[in-house]
């Protein structure tokens, strides 16, 4: 299946909750298929069905250390651990800019697998943190909301400026913005 494009920053559905999955079937292989291709397109970690236009609660990833991509359908955080860390971490739908965001270490979350099996998953730093910025695609929410006041003003007046002259960034432009609102070059 072709690879689907992905929903900027902008764009309502990013802001839409997504609803359960109600039955595993071929049409949802066939939607996980294309969010694979689309995630491999796009060199990223991993795509929640909402980033391309489909407003269900699963998503597809593919970690380093994984050896095949994985679908998590219906999930759901039952266990967010106190201890926190920092992390310069993006977003396929806020391309070219990365924020340093703190974040809960571990947590724990439950949904279930494309054959249906029930899954339940102790995942700690990249994971877990993964799995948090996924689940709040499924609820409508983008990880601008995680951003200091000082590192949200930077990135609004970028995304502004890139929405007055309609140029999408290249990989290589990519910036990270630390919580005092500066702009490190990677
Ligand atoms: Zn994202």
């Amino acid at each position: 299946m072709a690879a689907f494009t992905i929903r900027t920053y902008g764009d309502p559905v990013l802001r839409h909750p997504a609803t359960d999955v109600t039955e595993i079937d071929g049409a949802l292989r066939q939607l996980v298929d294309g969010m694979i291709d689309t995630m491999y397109d796009a060199a990223g970690l991993a795509v929640a069905a909402p980033q391309v236009g489909v407003e269900k609660r699963l998503f597809v990833y593919h970690l380093p250390d994984d050896e095949t991509p994985r679908t998590l359908v219906n999930p759901t955080i039952t266990l967010v651990d106190g201890d926190e860390w920092t992390y310069d971490e993006g977003c396929l739908s806020v391309p070219g800019l990365y924020f340093t965001i703190q974040r809960p270490r571990n947590v724990v979350v439950t949904g279930r697998d494309l054959d249906g099996n029930e899954l339940h998953i102790e995942a700690t730093d990249l994971q877990a943190r993964m799995f948090q910025h996924e689940i709040e695609h499924l609820d409508g929410h983008l990880l601008l909301e995680h951003l200091t006041p000082a590192q949200r003003k930077t990135a609004m007046r970028i995304l502004r400026d890139r929405q007055v002259t309609d140029v999408r960034p290249r990989k290589s432009d990519s910036v990270t913005i630390d919580p005092d609102g500066e702009i490190v070059d990677d």
